[in-house]
């Protein structure tokens, strides 16, 4: 279980999440509204320590209305249960939530567009990890450098939370040493969750966490108070 203990606030999450979930599935604020069969706000558990960010639905997501349900969301699930995660115990979205035509790129304004429905969902589920899928996700934390180079790194970026940057599973399905890279990163989120679950788990007590190697919840890290992209961003490796 990836989440944090039950409390009162949870309900509050909830109804919050349902009516931005809501908000999405009738946005009309960029033009790929016009050709989507179903707008795909996200889902999952709105209490998990850990996010998922791909680019933007596909031909079956577009369908069902659900993220990472077609052959790239059978992998990632595939890859998350080798590694003791279950799909259901983490929150899965995308940059943009509406199909973009024959599955192109999103164009930096239906990015832009889109923008303010992560930055919700990133403060009501309040993640300590979030993990990049792909370049476009990748980019909104992790501003310069390209994701083979990047692919694999966790970042403090602010608010007690770490973003892990991967390769997106449709790329790791198209390429065996990119998909060889995606089974190799994906095997530290356990132990970055273990970690976020003990940080959330001594904040609820009460207790400081010892300083030092950063790591989500650490004290150390230093808030983030005007964007969700920190200027105290850092590298770090885990052990
Ligand atoms: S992609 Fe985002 S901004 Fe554009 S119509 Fe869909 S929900 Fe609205």
């Amino acid at each position: 279980m990836l989440s944090e203990p039950t409390n009162e606030g949870h309900a509050a999450k909830h109804a919050l999440m349902q009516q931005l979930e809501a908000e999405v599935r009738v946005c009309q604020r960029c033009p790929l509204a016009q050709n989507r069969t179903l707008a795909v706000p996200g889902e999952g558990n709105y209490q998990s320590v850990v996010m998922f960010v791909g680019e933007g639905p596909g031909f079956e997501e577009d369908r069902k209305g659900r993220p990472f349900v077609g052959r790239s969301g059978k992998f990632l699930t595939e890859m998350l249960k080798r590694v003791g995660i279950q799909r259901e115990d983490v929150y899965i979205t995308n940059v943009v939530k509406c199909r973009p035509p024959e599955n192109r790129d999103p164009l930096p304004q239906e990015v832009e567009a889109c923008s303010d429905y992560l930055t919700r969902q990133v403060e009501q589920i309040n993640p300590r990890i979030i993990v990049t899928l792909g370049r476009f996700s990748m980019r909104r934390w992790f501003p310069t450098g390209s994701i083979t180079q990047l692919h694999g790194q966790v970042r403090n970026i602010g608010r007690g939370r770490v973003a892990l940057a991967m390769f997106h599973p449709a790329a790791a399905l198209r390429n065996p040493q990119w998909e060889a890279e995606f089974s190799k990163d994906i095997q530290v989120l356990p132990k970055l969750i273990a970690r976020a679950i003990n940080a959330n788990a001594a904040a609820a007590r009460g207790e400081a966490l010892p300083a030092g190697a950063p790591h989500p919840g650490d004290p150390d890290y230093q808030p983030d108070t005007n964007s969700s992209v920190s200027s105290s961003q850092s590298e770090f490796r885990i052990d």
